[in-house]
């Protein structure tokens, strides 16, 4: 296992489930002291270092924020992968919906990474990873408002990109297809036929399998990285080459 992050102190919000808690666990392995920011801190398994913050309250995502670099003697990465999910179409989303999923998925985001540039800014091998999705760059059916807010997340990073590239913060985002994580095992539990629901969604992609959170966490890993140095402003798939192909499985 390489030890690539040594050294390095890493912030993963999102972290106490799925993507997120694949992501800190990897980061951990490779040597980074990792600390997770989560709507219950305490969810989060040691060693990792869990912090409590819902990244729709400002002032708690900077008192979360700060103390996670406090106990860290400052940040070097932040992965910014908390989110939620909505299906519909726009005839099915109230308002109220949609200000709280963009709340979440984007505005999440501003807070966070608001509140760690002072600290990422004084490190060496700053970098910055948002979790995005397949749903940013294809039509998925039933994904008005989550598209939405994903295509937000898109060029939010490619702005962040810009506006950081002279502080020396590098800023690329990961897009996953359909991810085996408690989300979508919560997606399948409400399916008339969970067991049908599940082939779908691996049919769906042309590898024919769900991805594994272990696989976007790889990804994230990457981005995050010193080895990494020259890729800012760009996002990486790893959807099971659904955005790319036009192949179904066999
Ligand atoms: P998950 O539900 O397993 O984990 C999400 C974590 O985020 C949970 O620990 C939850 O408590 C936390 N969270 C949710 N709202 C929060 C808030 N307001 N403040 C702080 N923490 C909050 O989900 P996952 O599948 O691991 O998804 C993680 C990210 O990956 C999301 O941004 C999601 O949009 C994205 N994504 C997931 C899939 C998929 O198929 N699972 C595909 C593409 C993108």
């Amino acid at each position: 296992m390489s030890d690539e992050f040594r050294g390095l102190r890493a912030l993963v919000t999102g972290g106490a489930s799925g993507i997120g808690l694949a992501t800190a666990e990897l980061l951990a392995a490779r040597g980074a002291a990792v600390a997770c920011l989560d709507l219950d801190g305490a969810a989060v398994p040691a060693p990792l270092l869990g912090v409590t913050a819902d990244v729709t309250d400002d002032p708690a995502v900077r008192a979360a924020v700060a103390e996670a670099a406090a106990r860290l003697g400052g940040l070097d990465v932040l992965v910014n992968n908390a989110g939620i999910g909505a299906q519909g179409t726009v005839e099915d989303n109230p308002d109220d919906q949609w200000h709280r999923v963009l709340d979440v998925n984007v505005l999440g985001i501003v807070r966070v990474t608001r509140a760690a540039l002072p600290h990422l800014r004084r490190s060496a091998h700053a970098a910055i990873v948002n979790t995005c999705s397949i749903a940013a760059t294809a039509g998925l059916p039933r994904r008005a408002l989550y598209g939405a807010s994903k295509g937000a997340v898109l060029s939010l990073t490619l702005a962040m990109a810009a506006d950081h590239l002279a502080d020396g913060v590098r800023v690329n985002c990961v897009n996953p297809g359909t991810v085996d994580t408690p989300w979508v095992g919560r997606l399948l539990d409400a399916a008339p036929d969970p067991g049908a629901e599940r082939a779908a969604l691996a049919a769906r992609q042309p590898t024919g399998r769900l991805v594994r959170p272990e696989e976007v966490a790889e990804a994230i890993a990457h981005l995050a990285g010193p080895r990494a140095g020259a890729t800012t402003g760009t996002w990486l798939a790893v959807d099971g080459g659904m955005a790319g192909l036009r192949t179904r499985p066999r």
